[in-house]
């Protein structure tokens, strides 16, 4: 790299402009949920919106499970992520409506769980609400459906903790809502 590249791409960093959202958004793609180390909050589902107001970035997102301890801290980590990546005072927004549905993680954001050893959620989150049915839940670990629930609330209350018959293996799985 010549030195003259450096200089024009640290003057370039210190001021972010409404060009700059794709960047954004990449820099919103490493930021992974506290809960689920492996899951971006744009894989997530969670960012409805980057935009640039005035002389700041503003970032809308949606709290995923409802009093979910977590949103806090998430948004504490999108606001030092983007100041980190220099956007000046950014703005985060917290979007209640519409509310948050595990039908907006991403296929990505599904097979990152899946290889985390976590069930993605199954089927869709609105009709899970109409038809109570207990969904089939695929092992993340063999691939094999016939498991079993052994509680209802996991290691966080957003999980249920389900058990493999074939392969003996307990993991969570991800809740539809
Ligand atoms: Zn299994």
């Amino acid at each position: 790299m010549l030195p003259g590249d450096l200089i024009a791409r640290e003057s370039a960093f210190d001021e972010r402009t409404a060009q700059d959202l794709p960047a954004a958004w990449d820099c919103l793609g490493q930021v992974m949920d506290p809960e689920v180390p492996v899951v971006s909050v744009v894989d997530l589902g969670m960012v409805r919106d980057v935009e640039w107001v005035d002389d700041h970035i503003r970032v809308k997102v949606s709290p995923t499970y409802s009093g979910c301890p977590a949103t806090e801290l998430i948004e504490q980590l999108i606001a030092e992520a983007l100041m980190e990546a220099g956007f000046r005072n950014p703005q985060i927004e917290r979007v209640l409506a519409p509310a948050w549905t595990t039908d907006w993680i991403t296929e990505q954001g599904r097979e990152h769980l899946r290889a985390y050893g976590i069930a993605p959620p199954a089927g869709s989150g609105k009709r899970a609400l109409i038809d109570a049915e207990t969904p089939v839940i695929t092992c993340p670990h063999c691939g094999s459906q016939d498991t079993e629930v052994v509680s209802q609330f996991g290691s966080t209350a957003c999980k249920a903790l389900y058990r493999c018959r074939s392969c003996q293996e307990p993991f969570d799985y991800f809740k539809c809502i």
